[in-house]
């Protein structure tokens, strides 16, 4: 079965409580093993069984957790403060939310600014900053990995760290709490955090409390694990709306895109893509430099920790990268953004300091001696009251285009789904649909499921019904 993958072996034990007869392990003790054998085994912390018990099932799709009044209320507020806009409708999705289905929204008159159908990224619902999906600093690759923390991820972490590099990770709650070593090396690490969702389904199609709660739990457990309040997010497929784009906002979450895609999520053997396709999708970004076509902006580029092999592949191709373009860099980095979390002590270089060479941040907890919190009570501030919406000017990005109103056509994405049994005549090549001109905001709705966990076994099982329009 494709799917299965080393996290899966983990994740299958994910309720066998270990006997505590080794040491607690620690960050650092944790960052020392090698091979996904050893770092994918199930480990117990003193807050491991609370942590399972008190956050939503497995890897299902979120809702408010019974009891959870703080969760409760601070729904109640983002709901009564009028922000979620009423004419924005649920999209249809697939019966396991992990397709979205057309339906006759139409695309050109694009109401709901749904990236899915049309690539937007500049909201038409009031209150709503514009999504962040460019670097705006000339010559270089916004570096951004999904789907982590890998439990695995040791290997490609030490690779990261011996060339200086830092990205922006986008991680997913559920692994947050079933990792949460391997979360705490990200953070330690230097790397800059933002959420990917508690369960990674498509969030237009879920209700408003879904939305929330996927988005709330990943905030908490993050706040809980790691002791930062993330102000920035990524829908999972790139699947947003100004509805969900709104609940986000009013939990001061910020919605980061992408405007090139390696589509490595396909690779093979997880995916369905042989490794030279997935190379070329890495070349023609690289080619972009020697193309002329990154002197005026750089590009944000979405990889994955999805797998090892996604994670080898950029270990293979980073050399060309960095031989092509001039500075390679978290988000924080391309857009100076300085203080991504709520707790503003933890500073991030700017652009500046950080191709000079000052790539760590100040100021970040000590991982090993930090103590995981349970049900940490969280510090919002709805975007809109935030100085920098998610540590973003509010402008930004300045590079933005004027051409975002009035989107090609042919941007929608019209590959979709990770679903083996999908016709190949229906599969689209995302690199054909790249934007034309530098100025588009990104289009291919490309990024794919996969989760760690045995929620993947079952669906691998009984692959359903998808949508691509
Ligand atoms: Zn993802």
């Amino acid at each position: 079965m494709a799917l299965v993958s080393e996290k899966h072996v983990a994740a299958h034990h994910r309720f066998q409580r270990l006997h505590a007869r080794d040491e607690t392990p620690t960050m650092s003790s944790w960052a020392k093993k090698k091979g996904a054998k050893q770092e994918c085994k199930d480990y117990s912390l003193p807050s491991s069984a609370k942590l399972q018990k008190i956050y939503p099932h497995g890897n299902k799709i979120a809702n408010i957790v019974d009891g959870d009044n703080e969760a409760q209320s601070l729904w109640k507020e983002i709901q009564s403060s009028g922000i979620i806009p009423s004419q924005v409708k649920v999209k249809k999705g697939t019966e396991d939310h992990m397709g979205v289905k057309n339906d006759g929204y139409d695309a050109d008159s694009d109401p709901d600014c749904w990236w899915s159908a049309s690539g937007c990224t500049k909201p038409k619902a009031k209150g709503l900053s514009k999504d962040i999906y460019e670097c705006p600093e000339p010559h270089t690759w916004g570096l951004t990995f999904d789907d982590g923390p890998n439990c695995g991820h040791n290997e490609f972490y030490d690779y990261l760290k011996d060339n200086q590099l830092k990205a922006t990770l986008f991680y997913i709650g559920a692994n947050v709490r079933d990792y949460p070593l391997q979360a705490q090396r990200g953070l330690a690490d230097g790397h800059d955090i933002c959420l990917h969702t508690w369960s990674h389904h498509y969030m237009t199609t879920l209700s408003d409390e879904q939305v929330f709660a996927e988005l709330y739990y990943s905030m908490r457990i993050v706040k809980d694990v790691l002791g930062i309040t993330t102000r920035c997010w990524r829908p999972p497929f790139g699947d947003v709306d100004d509805r969900v784009r709104a609940i986000a906002s009013g939990l001061g979450l910020r919605t980061i895109i992408w405007d090139r895609d390696t589509d490595d999520w396909d690779i093979k053997p997880d995916g369905n893509s042989p490794t030279q396709k997935i190379d070329s999708n890495y070349q023609k970004i690289i080619d972009l430099s020697s193309q002329g076509k990154v002197n005026d902006k750089g590009v944000v580029v979405l990889t994955h920790e999805i797998n090892s092999h996604t994670m080898q592949e950029f270990m293979k191709m980073f050399p060309k990268v960095k031989k092509a373009y001039k500075n390679v860099v978290p988000l924080t980095a391309c857009m100076n953004v300085t203080t991504p979390y709520v707790e503003e002590d933890i500073q991030y270089p700017v652009f500046k300091d950080f191709i000079s060479g000052k790539v760590q941040p100040k100021g970040l907890p000590d991982m090993d001696s930090y103590e995981i919190a349970v049900a940490s009570k969280l510090k919002i501030t709805k975007e809109s009251d935030q100085n920098t919406p998610g540590g973003f000017s509010a402008s930004s990005p300045q590079a933005a285009s004027t051409s975002e109103d009035s989107q090609p056509k042919d941007s929608q994405p019209k590959d979709s789904q990770p679903n083996e049994s999908k016709p190949d005549d229906n599969k689209q090549n995302s690199s054909e649909s790249e934007p034309k001109d530098e100025s588009s905001p990104p289009k291919n709705a490309s990024e794919r499921l996969r989760v760690a966990s045995s929620l993947m076994l079952a669906l691998a099982a009984s692959v359903g019904v998808v949508l691509w329009w």
